[in-house]
């Protein structure tokens, strides 16, 4: 039987074995955070009393979800006689006390069908949980409380991802179309899901998610998945409508998150509200966008001339006409994004030189008279349009998301979901954040402490 301790990492080549990693996360305080907030079963009350502590199925889904990527291999994990002996001794440092043997695997199963209706609950201890994490290792902690041109660790990338269901997209239709009996005459169930087209027109059959991550630095396991949210069909405005949600949710819990980088599933209606709360929002244009568009006749400058203004791509411009008649736009030079405190709210503007030397101020998120005009001004007017050098050097941080998805894709068995209930598709997405999380901790610890995680702890 192992001891309580000699598992942790001792320095950062420790290789993060199945082993390692369930130890680690066995001890990580978003562990504990998000098990307290189930409340557990009473003794005395309706239904049967809960056979083990919350945070065992909390522990299973993260095992499942972002150790070993199978419900079959966590369970298996969790009843081997030594590893549940140890997690006994550990927990009960924590004053959690677990049973001489432990859950078997229709156990574990019922637990996480009995906790669904704290998913929620959950989901929001996660997201507080998570934000603790990301502000000890040094993101949203420091910077102005708004800033033109944000750090790394102050900007959050996000996007949508569909997990494949657990059975392929033709036994799926097989089964819809044509329900197999098991032997006791029960159909088949069929796992939640819904048709989606991912990037590139591939299709993919599952239920979407939205994941929210931060990172420190271009150093390795530094990244923070800060939240996870599903998209359901009904949700008006889909994935960015969820996403937006979760961007000013979590800005409201730190003025030092300055930006949200996305796709271009990002329209107006997502990036009007961030910037009024006071973000930068990199997030490339539409295609219509680039077509010039008249903005309007600027007659007030200080010049005594006008100016006709234009937008192309997210940039202010101004028209050229060449030596030989052509008609060029020219964005304005020496931009300068600034942030208006407001009554409820921050306006932001952009200072920009106009071809005739005086500085020109244009509001970036939407006017009243836009609001009549049906201008959308966000869409148009962008704080970092795609040909500056603040959109070239940060959009790139997206990927994070990708490496994310597929990191979850790779752990998950087959590639695919797990579980076919789109509550427990959740549960096991909040399993991998606080499996994946934990690595980060470990490494921060480590890297922070000059020592052991368990030392540092
Ligand atoms: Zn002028």
């Amino acid at each position: 039987m192992p001891a309580a301790q000699p598992f942790t990492p001792a320095h950062e080549s420790w290789s993060w074995t199945d082993d390692v990693h369930a130890y680690e996360v066995a001890r990580d305080p978003s562990l504990f955070d998000v098990a307290a907030s189930i409340p557990p079963r009473p003794t005395g009350g309706p239904g049967r009393p809960a056979e083990h502590p919350m945070i065992v199925y909390v522990f299973y889904a993260a095992l499942a979800g972002g150790v070993v990527g199978s419900c079959t291999k966590a369970a298996g994990w969790i009843r081997q006689p030594q590893h549940w002996a140890w997690l006994k001794q550990v927990w009960a440092e924590y004053g959690i006390e677990l049973r001489d043997n432990g859950p078997c695997r229709r156990t574990l199963a019922n637990g996480l069908k009995a906790i669904r209706p704290h998913v929620p609950a959950m989901a929001e201890e996660l997201r507080q949980t998570t934000l603790e994490l990301a502000q000890m290792i040094g993101i949203c902690v420091d910077g102005d409380d708004t800033s033109a041109s944000p750090n790394r660790r102050n900007t959050v990338v996000a996007d949508g991802t569909v997990p494949a269901t657990r059975i392929k997209k033709s036994t799926y239709q097989k089964r819809l179309e044509n329900p197999r009996l098991k032997k006791d005459g029960t159909p088949y169930s069929l796992p939640d899901a819904r048709k989606h087209v991912e990037g590139g027109g591939h299709e993919v059959l599952g239920e979407k998610f939205v994941l929210l991550e931060a990172r420190l630095s271009d150093e390795r396991n530094t990244r923070v998945i800060l939240d996870v949210r599903p998209c359901p069909s009904s949700t008006p405005g889909g994935e960015a409508a969820v996403a937006t949600e979760a961007i000013l949710d979590l800005r409201h819990k730190t003025k030092k998150l300055h930006s949200a980088i996305y796709d271009g599933a990002f329209h107006s209606v997502n990036i009007d509200p961030l910037v009024k709360a006071g973000m930068i929002v990199i997030s490339p244009p539409h295609k219509g966008t680039t077509k010039p568009r008249f903005l309007r006749k600027l007659t007030k400058c200080q010049c005594g001339g006008t100016h006709d203004l234009w937008t192309v791509r997210g940039a202010l411009c101004v028209q050229e006409i060449t030596d030989t008649g052509d008609i060029n736009y020219t964005m304005l030079p020496e931009r300068k994004v600034t942030f208006n405190a407001d009554v409820n709210d921050y306006r932001c503007y952009l200072s920009a030189r106009l071809p005739c030397g005086w500085l020109h101020m244009e509001r970036l998120d939407s006017t009243r008279a836009d609001a009549k005009t049906k201008f959308k001004r966000t869409e148009h007017l962008r704080q970092h349009p795609p040909v500056t050098p603040e959109y070239k050097d940060k959009y790139g941080w997206r990927s994070d998301t990708e490496s994310t998805h597929s990191n979850l894709d790779r752990i998950l068995y087959n590639n695919r979901m797990i579980v076919d209930n789109v509550i427990d598709q959740q549960t096991i997405l909040i399993g991998h954040a606080i499996a994946r999380n934990a690595i980060t901790r470990t490494t921060w610890l480590v890297r922070n402490a000059g020592g052991t995680a368990a030392a540092a702890a």
